[in-house]
This record gives C-alpha cells, sequence and structure tokens, in this order.
C-alpha cells in the first residue's frame, strides 16, 4: 500500500514538474513571440509614417516651387493647374498610397489612388494641422496621414497609407511564428526526451526496490543505468548512477545474507535434528523392549551423548553470537608464548593418540612474547586452529607452530601448518562461515563453527585470520595475528 502510495507521488510530483515546465516555457515563448509581433508592426509604423510625411512634405514644397516659377505667381493659371496635376500624378507614382488636394472646407481638388470612407481621417489631418495621424479602422486597416499646406492656393498637400495588420500578421507568422513553434515544438519533445532519459533509472531503480521488497533477490539495477560510461548513464546526474549502483550493492549483500540465513537455520536444524532422531530411536526402542533391560545404562549413555551434542551448539551459536565485540575492560596483557606451550602441552593426550609431532617455533623477541586481548577468547582460537590441525591430519603427521613479530603493524603473527589434507583453493574463504565444512559427509566431526567463532574473536580484536596451502608440510596453513601490548602496558594483569 506505502509503496504504491509512494510511487504515486513520485509520479504526480515528475508530472507536475515537467507540466509547469512546459507551461512556464510556452508563457515565455509566447509573450516574446507578441513583444515581438508588437515590435514588427511598430516598425512597419514608423517607415509608413516616415514615408507619408515625406510624401506630403515633398508635395506640397514642389507645388510651392512651381507657383514661384509661374509667370505670375500672383494669379493661378491653367498652366499651373497644370503643372500642380503632373506633380501629383509624379508624387503618387513613387508613394504607395493616396494623394489629395484639399481645401478647408473638406473639397477634394484632386486626388491620385484615391481610398473609399476617408473623409473622416482627412478631417482629422486637416483638423491636427497636418499632424502625421494614424487612425485604426475596424476592417484590419491602420491608417497614416500627413499634411502640409500650400498657403498661396488654401490648399491643403495629403498623403495617406495604411498598414493591412492581416498582411503584418501573414508576415510575421511566416517569418517569426512558424520557425519559433517548429523550434518550441522541438525543444518540448527534446525537454521530454530528456525527462524521460533522467528519469528512467529513478524509474528502473523503483522497480528494482519493489520486486526486492517481495522478496526476489536476484533483479538488478539494469547495467546501463550503473555503468557511468553507458551512454543512458551519461544522461542522468552521476549522484543517480552511484544510487542505482549502491542499491545493487546492497541488493547483493542482502541476498548473500539471506542465503546465509538459511543455510545457517538448514545447518541448525540438521546438527539438532541428527542427535533428536537419534535420542527418539534409542528411548523408543527401551520402551518398547526392543533393548533389553541389561543393555539400557549403554543406551542411555549414548542418549546423554546426543544430548550433550545439542547443547555444545547451543552454547556454540550462543557464543559465536557475541564475539564480534570485546569489552575494554576484560582487556589484559599476557605473555604469546606461555599460552601456546600450555594449549600443546594440553593437546598432548590427541596429539600422542594419532602420534603426531608438534614443532613450536617461538620467537625469541620480547616484543612478539607480550599480547594484549581478552585472553581466554584467544586462547580459544589458538586451540581450535590446532586442535582442527589434529583432526584432519593424518596418523604419524607434524604441526609446526610458530609466531613472528610485525612491529609496523603492532601485532604477532601466528601461523600453523599442518601435514593433513589441506583445503581446496576455492574453498579456502568459505571455511570462515558459519557452518561450514568442507566435506558436508563428514556430519558428526564438528559443527562447522569453530573458524568462524575463531574470526568473530579476532575480528572482535581488530584482526584476521586466512588459511594457505602449507609450503613445509603441505597441509593447510592457518595465519593470524594478535594485538601486541603496547610497551606502557607491559605489566601482566
Ligand atoms: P568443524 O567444527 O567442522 O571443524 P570448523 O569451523 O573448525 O568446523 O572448520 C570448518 C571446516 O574447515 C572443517 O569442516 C574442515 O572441512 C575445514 N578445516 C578446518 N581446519 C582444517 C585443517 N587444518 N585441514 C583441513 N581442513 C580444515
Amino acid at each position: 500500500m506505502a509503496s504504491k502510495e509512494n510511487r504515486r507521488n513520485t509520479v504526480s510530483f515528475s508530472t507536475i514538474i515537467s507540466l509547469l515546465l512546459i507551461i512556464s516555457t510556452v508563457i515565455v515563448f509566447t509573450v516574446l513571440l507578441f513583444l515581438s509581433y508588437e515590435s514588427m508592426l511598430a516598425k512597419q509604423m514608423n517607415n509608413g509614417k516616415a514615408e507619408v510625411d515625406s510624401t506630403s512634405y515633398t508635395l506640397c514644397e514642389a507645388i510651392n516651387t512651381a507657383l514661384l516659377q509661374s509667370n505670375d505667381p500672383s494669379v493661378v493659371n491653367e498652366k499651373d493647374i497644370e503643372n500642380i496635376e503632373t506633380i501629383c500624378h509624379l508624387v503618387s507614382k513613387n508613394f504607395n498610397g493616396s494623394i489629395y488636394l484639399v481645401a478647408d472646407d473638406m473639397t477634394i481638388v484632386l486626388s491620385e489612388n484615391p481610398d473609399n470612407d476617408l473623409e473622416l481621417i482627412l478631417q482629422d489631418v486637416i483638423a491636427h494641422n497636418g499632424e502625421v495621424q494614424v487612425t485604426r479602422l475596424t476592417e484590419g486597416k491602420t491608417y497614416i496621414t500627413s499634411g502640409y499646406k500650400v498657403e498661396q492656393l488654401n490648399l491643403w498637400c495629403i498623403s495617406s497609407s495604411y498598414i493591412d495588420r492581416g498582411l503584418v500578421f501573414t508576415e510575421f507568422r511566416s517569418v517569426i511564428l512558424i520557425p519559433a513553434g517548429i523550434a518550441v515544438l522541438f525543444a518540448i519533445v527534446l525537454f521530454v526526451l530528456a525527462i524521460q532519459l533522467t528519469f528512467a533509472p529513478v524509474r528502473e531503480m523503483s522497480k528494482t526496490i519493489k520486486k526486492v521488497s517481495e522478496g526476489d533477490y536476484s533483479v538488478r539495477v539494469d547495467k546501463r543505468y550503473t555503468d557511468a560510461s553507458d551512454l543512458r548513464s551519461i544522461t542522468s546526474a552521476g549522484d543517480i548512477v552511484t544510487m542505482a549502483a549502491t542499491l545493487n550493492e546492497m541488493i547483493d549483500k542482502l541476498e548473500n545474507s539471506e542465503s546465509d540465513r538459511q543455510i545457517f537455520i538448514s545447518s541448525i536444524a540438521h546438527d539438532i535434528r541428527t542427535p533428536l532422531t537419534s535420542i527418539n530411536g534409542f528411548v523408543t526402542a527401551i520402551m518398547d523392549g526392543t533393548i533389553p533391560p541389561e543393555n539400557v545404562d549403554k543406551y542411555l549413555g549414548l542418549i546423554k551423548q546426543e544430548i550433550n551434542r545439542i547443547r555444545e551448539l547451543v552454547v556454540s551459536m550462543t557464543e559465536a553470537s557475541s564475539l564480534s565485540h570485546v569489552d575494554p575492560d576484560v582487556m589484559e596483557n599476557f605473555p604469546l608464548n606461555e599460552v601456546i606451550t600450555d594449549v600443546v602441552d594440553n593437546l598432548e593426550p590427541q596429539l600422542s593418540e594419532k602420534n603426531i609431532t608438534c614443532e613450536v617455533r617461538l620467537s625469541d623477541d620480547p616484543d612478539a612474547n607480550m599480547c594484549r586481548g581478552e585472553a581466554q577468547q584467544l586462547c580459544r582460537v589458538i586451540v581450535n586452529i590446532i586442535t582442527n590441525a589434529i583432526k584432519f591430519t593424518p596418523d604419524n603427521g607434524k604441526i609446526i607452530v610458530s609466531t613472528v613479530p610485525n612491529k609496523a603493524e603492532n601485532r604477532v603473527e601466528i601461523s600453523v601448518e599442518d601435514s593433513g589434507i589441506g583445503i581446496p583453493a576455492e574453498k579456502r574463504n568459505r571455511i570462515f562461515e558459519s557452518f561450514y565444512k568442507v566435506d558436508s559427509s563428514r556430519t558428526r566431526e564438528g559443527f562447522g563453527l569453530g573458524l568462524y567463532i575463531c574470526k568473530q574473536i579476532l575480528a572482535g580484536h581488530g584482526q584476521t585470520i586466512y588459511v594457505d596451502e602449507g609450503k613445509e608440510l603441505g597441509g593447510a596453513k592457518f595465519i593470524f595475528a594478535f594485538p601486541m601490548a603496547p610497551d606502557d602496558k607491559w605489566d601482566i594483569v
């Protein structure tokens, strides 16, 4: 439910962001287009005004000059009228508009290319003493009119042209609107594509997380989104690529811990079921008389052994879960050489049982002797490793225990090598996992927890353990280290 709601929120959030961006882009573009249309119109208007004004002025000047050159400037004769008509005709040829000679009482004395319904406009110009007038008419035309008066004739030389806003818009559409529209469309397509590409890894991650939450640990975020050099990753932010890669690592860990958990549970179940089955069999046989009374004690002994085995398992498991942290209060300095010698001495019965020789090569460097940690637990590590060496070494074999100080790293390195069966290279990392046994058929020999416990104890002391092939004896060689005691803490507690 919650995940569905989250997904819906994410979708609506990204949709709202995309919509807002698209709407604001469209608004900005519309305003820009409107402004450019207005500036186009204003430019045409200014050109028109200049043209109209200069035409009226030219006409007026030409008529004044013609009158001045007349034989009798005080009288307007036919010749003068002819000249004026010619002037009007010539001027109109170079002018894309109408030309009028108008008396004060609005009588049109002469006109070239006259337009309909101009009375109002002419009146307006005359009323404003010939100043340029802009008159907007309903059918989309805007008239520009200007006039200059020929005082001698008491006539207004008026020129007029118009701007057809429809035509301006047609020009605007083909020069600006269509290219801009295509550009905006292209930008929106690119934008949507970019959003899709940017959010693609996020969608992929959310799909993956959903599957993991449903218990499917086999899914991973596609490599295209986690590989920074992939084209799909280049289009998304670097942080998202890192996030996708980290998510995959997290799922890897989850998958591993899930499989560890399953192995852990099935191993416990197996290690408890086996002795329980034996106990059940013995008890049933005792109860139904299959085991004769004289043998009951022997079978009770076996039942006790099996119960002890279950108890050991429970103790080992409890310990294993609490070993990776060492309480500083229980830390102490202890002499390593003595601990090793004691352990080997105590294991003497097992060693002699298999006639195994144990050679102890201890460093005589006093620094390599004094270690610091939880002595009992570290002693247990040595016991476990040497016990394993004895267990996996055939009769008449050999074990070498040696110590070497590593002052640079402030620790003493301990190795236990045996002439036993060794551990195949591919299994050397796995033997430190809980319940892992190289040969699972040897079910009765240990729980597969000994090395796991060693690893936990050493980890609690900031140390590691690994196994290699023993070069001297040919079996397994375990190498681990104990922390060296600092110089000022050499007083044995
Ligand atoms: P176990 O209680 O089964 O011995 P451990 O954790 O101590 O559990 O060891 C895990 C497995 O590692 C053993 O089952 C064995 O297969 C392998 N192993 C440990 N020590 C040695 C060794 N010295 N030589 C060969 N195999 C070993």
